[in-house]
């Protein structure tokens, strides 16, 4: 299966899912979108209420800011993938519960999995978590480190920092360091091809 058909077929399965309480609130799942061939995944929190309706990451308050902050850098939307770490909104915006997070986890595997990107940047606690368990979020945003061979980069959540100058000093600055970062980081190899097994030699026949 290709990259993009791997997305698409996540973004299917996301759309049916019934894993979670969360599938009972939801108007519309919100698998994430972006080219399967982005060097950067942004994993967010969860769907809010504009891309419940929408079905799309990303679309409210916080997400003009994310595209403001990403226009700083030279890039767009468009060229980046976009997702979160539950794919159906929490009601009235409650944090996720660790038994939605882990039911969902499996199909943001397959999505990190298929897009292979250089460098992810996580926005807010709850996808840090996914990589720096114990980190405290103050004390770690802005400095990446290698998780599996690729750059993960740990940010304030867009969606806070809106709304508090100190946290937006902060976004702006980690995101400052994004396009340093995308030089420095190696290319990710792809995963080795199964290999044939090998063929027995022939035996010859000298008879
Ligand atoms: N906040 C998030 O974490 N994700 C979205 O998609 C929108 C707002
Ligand atoms: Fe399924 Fe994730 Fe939605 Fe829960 S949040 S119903 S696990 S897609």
């Amino acid at each position: 299966m290709s990259a993009d058909e791997e997305l698409r077929a996540v973004a299917g399965e996301v759309a049916a899912c019934v894993q979670c309480k969360l599938h009972l609130s939801r108007k519309r799942a919100v698998p994430g979108e972006g080219p399967a061939s982005a060097e950067i995944m942004f994993i967010g929190e969860g769907p809010g209420f504009h891309e419940n309706e929408q079905g799309r990451p990303f679309v409210g308050a916080a997400g003009r800011f994310l595209e403001e902050l990403l226009a700083g850098i030279g890039l767009t939307r468009e060229q980046v993938f976009i997702c979160n770490v539950v794919k159906c909104r929490p009601p009235g915006n409650r944090d996720p519960l660790p038994e939605e997070i882990d039911a969902c986890a499996g199909y943001l595997e397959r999505q990190i999995r298929a897009v292979n990107p250089k460098v992810i940047v996580t926005l807010g606690r709850f996808s840090m978590a996914r990589y720096f368990p114990n980190a405290r979020i103050s004390a770690v945003h802005g400095q990446a480190r290698s998780v599996d061979g690729r750059l993960v980069l740990p940010m304030y959540h867009p969606a806070a920092a809106l709304h508090q100058p100190s946290l937006r000093r902060s976004v702006e600055e980690d995101f400052a360091r994004l396009p340093e970062l995308m030089r420095r980081a190696e290319p990710i190899q792809a995963p080795p091809a199964e290999e044939e097994p090998p063929t027995p030699p022939q035996q010859l026949n000298l008879f």
